[in-house]
């Protein structure tokens, strides 16, 4: 499930947490494979058990990041402090302790945390800019399409860049985590980490859409379904979250649809 090459300080703190999820906390993983085999949630079982994992990995993540840039914000503070107050929140909040999952993994979660932290929020300089439209075969948004101009006439055009994995979770602000995106695409994402954490899951359609209905469904639940391809993408080929958004290319907001058009209405059975 790790499976794609992290490039960002917040994703190899990420792909740490999903490690320390699949070999230690077994009755987790238990439980999450019972659900995914079982057959009572009316046939989505296998998507709801990616739903409550990627849930799972999000939430610790997230609260890591934060939770490191809340205590570097001291102004008191010093290595030994930061280090200490991280690894009380760790045992006390998260169940998380040296004893449990030993020191080197402990260690390294901490740092990875901190290193996360002091990535978020960079700006992107202009050297880093020209990098990134020179890596793209044609100045368009990564996620709906639409053609982007560094100097437009509309204003609405203009190119953005787009933090691949989000720059308040520990995205670093380098070519290799940016992708142009439109305004619209790059503020309705905003700080989505994986496609779990927008809480798309919920019923969006009614049975049997009309082709009405189907217009109607609204552009993060698109992004969110466009970024969970790009994911399933990267971890089948190894890649980095923004080659695998590459070669999968912006998404058809046009075409999405039911894969069944005598169900539909959740998430889990719109395509694209
Ligand atoms: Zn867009």
């Amino acid at each position: 499930m790790i499976g794609f090459r992290p490039v960002t300080q917040g994703e190899h703190l990420y792909v740490r947490v999903v490690d320390i999820f699949v070999n230690y906390d077994h009755a987790l993983t238990k439980s999450i494979e019972n659900f995914r085999n079982g057959s009572f949630v009316g046939n989505r079982s296998e998507e709801f058990a990616d739903y409550f994992v990627g849930l799972y990995y999000f939430n610790l993540t997230a609260r890591l990041v934060k939770t490191a840039k809340s205590i570097l914000c001291d102004p008191n503070g010093n290595e030994f402090t930061y280090r200490s107050s991280f690894l009380t929140f760790l045992a006390n909040q998260c169940s998380i302790s040296e004893g449990q999952f030993g020191r080197a993994n402990v260690n390294l979660l901490v740092n990875l945390s901190f290193e996360a932290a002091l990535a978020s929020g960079q700006s992107i300089s202009n050297s880093t800019k020209n990098i990134v439209r020179a890596s793209v075969p044609m100045l368009e948004c990564y996620i709906c399409g639409k053609s982007l101009f560094v100097n437009p006439v509309d204003a609405r055009d203009a190119i953005e860049y787009e933090h691949v994995w989000p720059s308040s979770y520990g995205g670093d602000s380098i070519a290799a985590n940016l992708l142009p995106a439109c305004s619209c695409c790059n503020r309705e994402k905003g700080a989505m980490m994986l496609w779990q954490d927008t809480w798309k899951h919920s019923l969006i359609l009614p049975p049997y859409p009309s082709a009405n209905d189907l217009t109607e469904i609204n552009r993060p639940l698109k992004i969110a379904l466009h970024r969970r391809r790009i994911f399933e993408y990267a971890v089948q080929h190894s890649l980095t979250l923004k080659d695998s958004a590459l070669e999968i290319g912006p998404a058809d907001f046009s075409a999405f649809a039911p894969m069944d058009l005598t169900d539909a209405a959740d998430f889990f059975t719109i395509q694209f």
